[in-house]
């Protein structure tokens, strides 16, 4: 099976058409579990990497909500968690990645080749949490 390849995995197939379907075991739904989480945040990060856009709420759809009579993913899947799981592949933009100076840093003093330090208080204007190890050029 490809990406390229049509199946009716949303049980609609204007969707199904033009989107690229990810069942979860439904042994263990509606208890997901982390590795769930991982497994589909990662896969679905690489695909919008691939296709270019950002995996949110408008671009990442449960198949309950193309078709009323799936229920997947249900109401037990957490979808800050994937999200936020997935954003490392979100697209940043102006919108999202905005800031502001709070403090201002006093001049810096270094001598030629030497390390200085500098701290700047900014603040989060954008629509993106700021995560420890995210690279904003993902
Ligand atoms: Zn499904």
């Amino acid at each position: 099976m490809f990406e390229t390849d049509t199946a009716f995995h949303a049980g609609n197939f204007a969707y199904s058409q033009r989107s690229v379907g990810i069942e979860l075991d439904p042994v263990t739904n509606p208890a997901y579990t982390q590795a769930q989480y991982s497994a589909v945040a990662g896969l679905s990060c690489q695909i919008a990497a691939r296709h270019g856009f950002p995996p949110n709420r408008e671009h990442v759809l449960g198949h309950s909500q193309v078709n009323p009579v799936k229920s997947d993913p249900g109401p037990t899947w957490q979808w800050p968690h994937f999200l936020w799981l997935a954003s490392p592949c979100a697209q940043p933009s102006a919108q999202t990645l905005k800031a502001s100076v709070v403090s201002p840093a006093p001049d810096p003093t270094a001598a030629a080749g030497r390390v200085g330090d500098l701290s700047v208080v900014l603040r989060n204007d954008g629509s993106k949490a700021w995560r420890r190890g995210a690279n904003a050029a993902e």
